[in-house]
């Protein structure tokens, strides 16, 4: 196999310069021992939590269910390790300091992802672009002279020929070993459901699984409502493949819905259509249909895997994907309950406790934090996808590399301009408005330190010198930030309006000053943010998972 091949290519040219001055051969094991650069600093980027839940809720059949899927998910990080890197096996032999072993899996290869991809293995250089979908010495150019219409598909690997020529293998045949065992597991536990939306759902998985065909899974899973247990799995999302962004990724998050946290989400599907006439903008810029088919869930994440377990963890998800599904059938939103608890224990507070006005700390609440990340999420279906002056141009063509940053700039602040129109409306009352804003101002400082390479860094950055500019903050001597209620409110329904303004026109000149002016880290905001560092504050999690940790 192509991996097994590259991580012997690149034991060898360690191999290779660690011995050239040696006439004998010797040992690979006695020549090659990667050493971590700052290993201990970099693991204090994370804190490790337990991910667990209350499995009293399920039945006997949907416990017995569990280790199946975890098993699956496992081999999901098995290939995640083959197309992140290669093979995983061959590196950790070679790497003795037990640090060093762990922060390496945490990172599925020897590059730091939460410091742009820094190689911390000795004797690494940087990461490729391609990741491992592509052979590792091939250029932008070699490729696009490659002649396949295939080769710029979701669910194929570009190997080389006996040749050295180009050529596409399908995942379900570059890995068909993975995945014929991750389809077995799939049809044991469909044996086991007893809801049949998710029977039939994992059956029809396990089916994708072997043949890259995942529509009719997608389709299933979307028509899937009351069950409790469930396990999204495949190649999903194609970050990893940096290279080109076409090759998708490997992962499995096994999940447990919360039915009270999901009641209270899907009251709020009915107010969507009524929730875009309501922003502050002209009516050509909210002419667009949201659709409220789309569902919102709560769950307990008990495992991640493979792709969404690398790097910073995701607590919110909205799938499928695929575009066609998508219009057919609109998408669900999963909020990830107990990460995103476990994110604003041990990283937001401690950030607040330290950058919020003395006055305003005890404003920062879980139930706003909640809030407020589903209506981002809300926010990402509506607003404007098409140009208002061309409605067969979407945004996402006309703003090219400035739109991941306005998309998320865009849900962030109309998320909170919902929850201030709900809140008036009479709904959100539990707790007061003001905890929606404070706990929103502190969360940008936790997403600021992602980095520029992170479109939610540069989105949170930009905004964060925009209200700074509007005096909707305002910073302390003693690097503590007050939030202005009043000001703060005006500068959302301000702020929506640019965004979607230079979304629908399709301004890229607009949008560039936007990065040229407020992509800006000034020194009072990087002694704030070393502030944070130097308090030990961990930038995001990792966690400690399986099935001793779920008692089963
Ligand atoms: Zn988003």
């Amino acid at each position: 196999m192509k991996s097994i091949y590259l991580g012997l290519a690149l034991i060898l040219l360690i191999f290779v310069q660690a011995c050239k001055n040696k006439p004998m051969k010797p040992s690979v094991e006695e020549e090659v021992v990667y050493k971590g650069i700052d290993i201990e600093q970099r693991m204090a980027k994370y804190h490790e939590v337990e991910l667990n839940t209350d499995l009293s809720i399920l039945t006997e059949k949907e416990k017995a269910m569990l280790p199946y899927l975890l098993e699956a998910a496992q081999i999901m990080d098995e290939l995640f390790w083959l197309q992140a890197f290669g093979d995983k096996d061959m590196l950790m032999k070679y790497i003795q300091d037990e640090k060093t072993r762990r922060f390496t899996e945490i990172n599925y290869g020897p590059w730091d992802r939460l410091d742009n991809d820094f190689p911390f293995l000795e004797g690494f250089r940087e990461k490729p672009a391609g990741a491992n979908f592509y052979p590792p010495d091939m250029t932008k150019e070699e490729f696009e002279a490659f002649d396949d219409p295939a080769k710029t598909g979701l669910y194929n690997v570009i190997v080389r020929d006996k040749n050295q020529k180009l050529k596409v293998v399908p995942y379900h045949i570059q890995y068909s070993d993975q995945l014929k065992k991750a389809s077995e597991l799939l049809l044991k536990a469909a044996t086991l459901a007893e809801d049949s939306g998710l029977k039939k759902y994992l059956q029809l998985r396990a089916k994708a699984l072997l043949n890259d065909d995942y529509y009719e899974s997608d389709i299933a899973w979307l028509d899937m409502k009351n069950n409790t247990i469930d396990f999204v799995v495949g190649p999903i999302e194609n970050y990893e493949d940096g290279l080109f962004e076409y090759k998708t990724a490997y992962e499995a998050y096994v999940l447990v819905k919360d039915k009270v946290w999901s009641e209270r989400l899907a009251y709020f599907n009915k107010f969507l259509p009524e929730l875009q006439q309501s922003l502050p903008v002209m009516p050509a810029y909210k002419s667009e249909k949201p659709g409220t088919e789309g569902e919102l869930n709560a769950y307990d994440v008990i495992y991640y895997a493979g792709d969404c377990n690398a790097g910073s963890k995701t607590i919110a998800i909205n799938l499928p994907n695929d575009p066609k599904v998508q219009l057919e059938k609109g998408t669900r939103r999963l909020q990830l309950k107990n990460t995103m608890k476990a994110k604003f224990d041990h990283i937001l507070v401690p950030i607040s406790q330290l950058i919020i006005d003395p006055s305003q700390t005890s404003l920062v609440s879980f139930d706003a934090f909640f809030t407020n990340t589903m209506f981002h999420e809300v926010a990402h279906g509506l607003g404007i996808k098409y140009l208002v002056k061309n409605k067969k141009t979407e945004v996402k063509d006309a703003l090219l590399e400035y739109y991941s940053a306005f998309e998320e700039g865009k849900a962030d602040i109309l998320g909170l301009y919902m929850v201030d129109y709900l809140y008036n409306k009479g709904e959100l009352k539990d707790i007061p408005l003001e905890s929606y804003y404070v706990t929103f101002v502190a969360s940008m400082f936790r997403s600021i330190r992602f980095g520029a390479s992170s479109s939610h860094g540069k989105a949170n950055l930009m905004r964060f010198n925009y209200f700074i500019q509007e005096k909707a903050i305002e910073r302390n001597e003693n690097g503590t930030y007050k939030v202005n209620i009043e000001k703060m409110k005006q500068a959302v329904a301000k702020l929506s309006r640019e965004i979607l303004a230079i979304q629908g026109d399709g301004n890229k000149a607009e949008a560039k000053k936007w990065f040229d002016e407020r992509l800006r880290i000034s020194d009072t905001l990087k002694e704030d943010l070393n502030r944070l560092s130097s308090a030990g504050i961990p930038t995001d999690l990792i966690f400690k998972q399986g099935k001793e940790v779920l008692g089963l």
